[in-house]
């Protein structure tokens, strides 16, 4: 019953059985099918031919695929070099996985399955609904973390340094769990899935936003700070930059619900969460650095941007930056001005649908740098992540020196 559920290719431009397919960008979530029809990420059949579809992690390709010599074994139509794949093993699941496996990988489970530790209990009808919902974010996320060439393991490939997820609900005894991380392993609170249940804690917690990938990209971030920046030459910066997360975090999390976040906390931080600990600080923004990366790639392979929209507000400058030196300062720039345009854009569209803005934050200089920061990091450990900026038709070779930066889409 899940098999069409979130799998099928929309029809936004009508039969092209004729069509050649276009060429792929390289930016961005649309990719082509073999009859030319536009296919997504999450597509496991094509609704125009009928072909069946896959996306190859690490290959970041959605493709129709080709029956393979051995049984249950395909090829990628877009990428035959690829070789012989097969389906994960959670496709015909109410996860409705639609990635691909290298045929000779041991593992039944694709690169995103195989980091779940816990599934929920499907034999509570409404967790299958839950668990979909879960596992779409979820790969979002890990194809995300996959293309910025980040070290991604399983914990059953290195239970030391790999990362796990346990999607959990109430205990027999009642108990809610909590969702975290702790020493690679994120705990998720399957109800985050169920939307009443998550906009009444949204509107409790007083926060402007939260989803379930949300959840994901903050909690990854504590794996990937113990992965990239505990005992590393980005310690005493981090420090510099986000405090000394030696501090009692114990302390810092009572402080935080007995008093809150500071008055003036919006000129320093992304979100209240962020004052609580420099951990979280980091979470928080490493959350919205992959946010803005993934928005601006997807927008840019559309040929979307705000360029010019004629918004007033003023661009970030170099001395915004953590490094204005650096190879790829003007890029990180350029990408920040474009998401500030985008945002603008779009929080205005989902005014005119009645809907909550788009981004609902300001992004003060301070986090530009902590921000850029977080980029040099995920860079030097992917080595991909400068190759994500390239901004087309953009840029901000006149920008102005300022000190003060704004979001225009941001409350008022
Ligand atoms: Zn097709
Ligand atoms: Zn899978
Ligand atoms: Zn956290």
């Amino acid at each position: 019953m899940y098999r069409y559920f979130n799998r099928i290719s929309s029809r936004i431009a009508g039969p092209r059985a004729l069509a050649p397919a276009p060429a792929e960008t390289g930016h961005g979530k649309l990719w082509h099918c073999r009859c030319g029809q536009a296919v997504f990420f999450g597509n496991s059949l094509c609704l125009t031919c009928q072909a069946p579809l896959g996306y190859l992690p690490g290959n970041d390709l959605v493709s129709a695929l080709s029956p393979g010599q051995a049984p249950g074994t395909w090829t990628l139509d877009s990428a035959p070099e690829a070789g012989a794949v097969r389906r994960c093993a959670n496709f015909d699941t109410a996860a409705a996985c639609n990635w691909l496996v290298p045929a000779g990988d041991p593992q039944p489970l694709c690169r995103a399955c195989r980091l779940n530790r816990t599934i929920p209990d499907l034999s509570v009808p409404e967790n299958n609904g839950y668990w979909l919902k879960v596992e779409t974010a979820k790969r979002r996320l890990v194809a995300q973390l996959l293309n910025l060439g980040l070290p991604l393991v399983a914990k059953i490939e290195d239970e030391a340094t790999g990362l796990a997820f346990d999607f959990v609900g109430t205990s027999m005894d009642g108990t809610r769990p909590t969702t975290g991380h702790a020493d690679g392993l994120v705990t998720l609170d399957i109800k985050e899935a169920d939307d009443a249940h998550r906009e009444a804690v949204r509107q409790a917690m007083r926060e402007p936003y939260r989803t379930l990938l949300g959840h994901f990209r903050h909690e990854v971030g504590h794996y990937y700070w113990d992965r990239l920046i505990a005992g590393s030459t980005w310690l005493e910066p981090f420090r510099a930059l986000f405090g000394d997360e030696q501090q009692s975090y114990a302390d810092a999390l009572e402080r935080h619900y007995q008093q809150g976040a500071p008055a003036a906390w919006a000129q320093q931080y992304v979100s209240a969460y962020a004052t609580m600990h420099p951990w979280e600080d980091w979470a928080e923004t490493w959350a919205h650095y992959l946010h803005m990366m993934d928005a601006v790639d997807t927008a840019q392979g559309f040929g979307m941007s705000g360029h010019n929209a004629g918004l007033d507000y003023v661009p970030f400058s170099p001395n915004n930056l953590y490094d204005p030196s650096h190879t790829s300062a003007s890029a990180f720039l350029a990408f920040v001005n474009a998401w500030i345009e985008l945002a603008g854009m779009l929080n205005e569209l989902s005014r005119a649908m009645g809907q909550p803005d788009f981004y609902p934050f300001a992004l003060p200089p301070e986090v530009i740098v902590k921000l850029h920061f977080i980029h040099l990091v995920v860079q030097g450990a992917g080595g991909k992540a400068d190759e994500m900026l390239a901004i087309e038709g953009g840029g901000n070779e006149s920008v102005v020196a300022t000190d003060h930066g704004a979001c225009p889409g941001a409350p008022q």
